[in-house]
């Protein structure tokens, strides 16, 4: 027996959420959310915005059944899903040209990076039966366990927290078959590399390496098989079972490897890197009679560093422990103290690492290239980057991200908003302005030329003399006070003044507020690494570190952009690229904070809706017509209301649909008849169609 429908919206809510009746209640929403989630149910939409909640348990929709039911299906055929969204933008560029991008968001362990494998999975799936170069999606699908051994690790947030934000194009030739790939990686969390907070582990390659490695392999990269051996790899968490785990995967690094076609030689070359950055930090200072740093001339760790990577072992002491500064000519060499010639070591694993990190996307890239490189392709883009972060401390690298939030935000609105609007004008409707608040305010105010907070930030490091982080602030605080998104300790507002730190300021974000600290702000947006080092890197017998080292300009006199500079650029080249695509988006939520199943936490999902917006874009999904459905559709599931339409209708789908609209008293501030479309305004009238058809 069917369920009756009003029933059955009490038991699973309703799948879209335009559907909800108190449509402006969070808690109506989050009610909707949660009814869903116990029924197993993690998928529901904002109109074509698809809300993804983490089950934290494998669920059987993902079978290969449940994939072909998405094939070709409308969006709202079927029941809300990722594949739906993939299915979408698959046919939008292969029948209608229009090149797709998918926008996944939410915080650290909501499920983004597992959505955005899915809908390459559900693709892979989708073209099958195209005459197909298999490999291009064996290298597609291979190019995740790759990156994320290098680019993911244990966090307490998440098992396998991607560390880097990614987008990849998948390229599609004109019969629509995958035939190429493109990577493109934002901020890896270099500083991981040499520590880690309590509980939490290194990138997982370290731990793959030492626990997967055969002894003959351990030998020639004079590694112990034990990650306590390394300082930067001390985790004492780590039991048998994750040895096993860890010693499975780097065989499935290894298998990727092959597959992306990275032979013997570039194999080693690799491990050659991981392991000497190991080595690296266990390089042992001591304290020389003059209070300077010294490395011994029989210290092993360095020397294992510098015959993995082929440089030479005594200038790799020595730069580790001098500093030379070319003074008008002169070449002056000081010595460092213990703590700069720790902080120049952490540098240069840091560097070595991230530079590693980002020369195997470009030869992932060069693996993934489409091998006819004469016909255009067409892409579907995938987004996968951090979501917004709001910590108890927030420092340089939330302000990255939080910038980056803000500019995809303020890209969402003008995409969607531009959507709607082209939508209207395609059907023939009349369109009505929405309110919203345009966070372009929030944007001007971080990056605008000379007077934002990045140009602030860059002027403060390449002043000479006495800046430093809190001359920074004062800065700040002089050039920025009063605005409406701005607040520190000399806020006109007591509250404020009380509440914040001397070393804070506070940017009112879209998605709530966030006050960061500026310590470290100068030291890490300088991102500086010695001369001397980086030129004895470029020497390096080893390829691949001396191709990383190569390309920075030694002898040139311009100061290399500093770290927040490099950002804001390759995120406006991104967000140059996603505009020129149509849409989709996926909003991920994490259920609670304990990564396990069947538990809502209501206070953090509330969090996570306020911070990804979504009740203003639901808010502005209603401001229209809600509720979309071409005739055909809309025909085919309610012809049966009216003796007009039921059961032989031969004639046009909207003259059909005018008939049922009519048999169905629609009031006409309800609806619109569109060229294509009809629109209703309020679900409740569909809601009343909908009990009409299922109790008849
Ligand atoms: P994010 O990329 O947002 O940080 P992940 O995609 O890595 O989060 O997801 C974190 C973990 O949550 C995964 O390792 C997996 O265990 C679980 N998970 C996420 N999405 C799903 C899903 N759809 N089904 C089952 N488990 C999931
Ligand atoms: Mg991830």
């Amino acid at each position: 027996m069917m369920e009756h429908a009003l029933v059955h919206r009490e038991r699973v809510g309703v799948q879209d959420f335009v559907l909800l009746e108190d449509f402006r209640s969070e808690a109506a929403f989050i009610d909707n959310l949660k009814k869903r989630f116990n029924e197993n149910i993690i998928y529901t939409y904002i109109g074509n915005v698809l809300i993804s909640v983490n089950p934290y348990k494998n669920l059987p929709i993902y079978t290969e059944e449940k994939t072909k039911l998405y094939f070709k299906k409308a969006f709202f055929e079927a029941p809300p899903h990722v594949f739906a969204i993939a299915d979408n933008a698959y046919r939008s560029l292969v029948y209608e040209h229009r090149e797709q991008c998918i926008l996944i968001s939410g915080e650290s362990g909501s499920g983004k990076t597992e959505a955005s494998k899915k809908v390459l999975e559900f693709i892979a799936a989708r073209t099958n039966h195209l005459r197909n170069v298999e490999t291009v999606k064996d290298k597609l699908l291979q190019s995740n366990p790759l990156l994320e051994a290098f680019g993911n690790a244990k966090t307490h947030r998440n098992d396998n927290s991607s560390r880097f934000g990614k987008y990849m194009d998948i390229q599609f030739n004109y019969e629509g078959a995958p035939e190429g790939g493109h990577i493109l990686n934002y901020l890896l969390e270099k500083s991981r590399v040499v520590s880690q907070m309590a509980g939490e582990r290194n990138f997982h390659i370290f731990y793959q390496l030492i626990a997967g490695a055969d002894q003959e392999l351990l030998k020639q990269l004079k590694l112990q098989g034990r990650p306590e051996a390394y300082k930067y790899t001390t985790d004492a968490a780590s039991g048998q079972n994750q040895r096993n785990n860890d010693a499975a995967q780097f065989r499935l690094v290894q298998d990727a490897m092959k597959v992306i076609e990275i032979g013997q030689n570039e194999q080693e070359e690799i491990f050659q890197i991981v392991a000497s950055v190991l080595h690296l930090g266990n390089a042992k200072f001591v304290q020389n009679e003059k209070g300077f740093a010294e490395i011994l001339s029989h210290d092993a760790n360095t020397g294992n560093v510098a015959e993995l990577l082929k440089v030479n072992a005594s200038k790799l002491r020595e730069v580790l422990t001098n500093r030379t500064i070319n003074a008008r000519g002169d070449v002056v060499s000081t010595p460092l103290d213990l703590e700069q010639a720790q902080y120049a070591r952490d540098a240069l694993a840091k560097a070595i690492y991230d530079k590693h990190f980002s020369w195997l996307v470009s030869r992932l890239n060069a693996s993934l290239a489409p091998q006819n490189k004469e016909t255009q392709s067409s892409v579907i883009g995938i987004l996968d980057i951090y979501g917004f972060e709001i910590f108890p401390k927030n420092s340089f690298e939330q302000f990255c991200i939080n910038f980056c939030n803000e500019k995809l935000q303020q890209l969402f609105i003008q995409l969607t908003l531009k959507q709607e609007q082209e939508e209207y004008l395609r059907e023939g409707i009349e369109w009505e302005p929405v309110e919203y608040f345009n966070n372009i305010v929030i944007c001007d105010l971080i990056e605008a030329r000379h007077t934002g907070i990045i140009s602030i930030l860059d002027d403060e490091c390449l002043r000479p003399g006495d800046a430093s982080d809190l001359s920074f602030l004062e800065k700040l605080n002089q050039k920025l006070e009063p605005h409406a998104h701005y607040k520190s300790h000399r806020s006109s507002d007591v509250k404020t003044q009380k509440t914040m730190g001397r070393d804070e300021f506070c940017l009112v974000h879209y998605a709530g507020e966030v006050t960061y600290n500026v310590r470290t702000f100068l030291e890490k947006n300088n991102d500086l690494l010695f001369r001397d080092i980086q030129s004895l890197m470029a020497s390096s017998g080893n390829t691949i570190v001396a191709s990383c080292f190569k390309d920075v300009n030694l002898t040139s006199k311009k100061r290399p952009e500093t770290a927040i500079t490099q950002f804001k650029n390759s995120l406006n080249e991104l967000i140059k690229i996603l505009s020129s695509k149509e849409p989709s988006y996926i909003r991920c939520i994490k259920p609670n904070d304990f990564k396990t199943p069947m538990q809502f936490d209501e206070k953090l999902v509330s969090h996570q809706v306020k911070y990804l917006g979504l009740m203003e874009n639901l808010r502005v999904r209603r401001a229209g017509f809600a509720y979309r459905r071409t005739y055909e559709t809309f025909l085919e599931r309610y012809k049966c209301l009216s003796v007009d339409t039921w059961p032989n209708y031969k004639g046009a789908a909207r003259d059909g649909v005018q008939k049922l609209v009519e048999v169905l008293n629609f009031e006409r501030e309800e609806y619109r008849m569109g060229n294509t479309k009809i629109f209703i305004r309020f679900p409740k009238t569909l809601f009343e169609t909908e009990d009409a058809f299922q109790i008849k």
